[in-house]
């Protein structure tokens, strides 16, 4: 178990499709590591990308406001169906410090595989069915702020540049490291 380095906006790693899981049963180490630094970061959801795996496998645990939801692991899933609007604010840990209103759909029907390889199709709303969305996002290279006008992206023009200069930098140093060890 380890918390690792959350991946920022700006790093291309990002912006790429994730491939799918072809083994359940050889990420649960890699789900443990999800969790631990989603907790350690006070987030509610992370993507497996948002830590440099190009996995199609997100968490999320929105227990603290749903004492009734436990943590879940989405494994290769698929939105089959959405319905209805609603307008929320949403932060992201690849993006700190900026929050953006969103609408998104508030009925989602999704199939996914659980942490156990089990095949499920599931109805979300609320707070879950907005967190899915999210970090489906990620898994399709999408960020909270390609979902907003270019007017309102202006008003943060300056500290998304901020953040994507100093992923950038901690992308080359990343692959320098990587260069001495292979
Ligand atoms: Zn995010």
């Amino acid at each position: 178990m380890a918390v690792r380095e959350i991946v920022k906006y700006g790093d291309m790693n990002l912006r790429k499709q994730c491939g799918d899981v072809e083994d359940v049963f050889s990420v649960s180490l890699l789900v443990e590591d999800m969790f631990d630094t989603m907790y350690e970061e006070d987030g509610i959801g992370l993507a497996a990308n948002q830590i440099g795996e190009d996995l199609h496998l997100f968490v999320i645990d929105i227990s603290h406001k749903d004492e009734a939801e436990k943590p879940r692991v989405f494994i290769n899933s698929k939105i089959i169906d959405k319905k209805g609007e609603c307008l929320s604010v949403e932060g992201c840990l690849s993006i700190p410090g900026i929050q953006v209103e969103l609408k998104r759909s508030e009925f989602i029907t999704l199939q996914y595989y659980s942490l156990e390889g089990e095949q499920k199709k599931r109805e979300f709303n609320g707070l879950l069915a907005r967190a899915i969305q999210h970090e489906m996002d990620h898994l399709n290279g999408i960020f909270i702020v390609d979902r907003i006008s270019d007017l309102v992206k202006m008003q943060y023009k300056k500290d998304l540049k901020e953040i994507e200069e100093d992923a950038l930098k901690e992308s080359k140093v990343r692959e320098k490291i990587q260069g001495i060890v292979l």
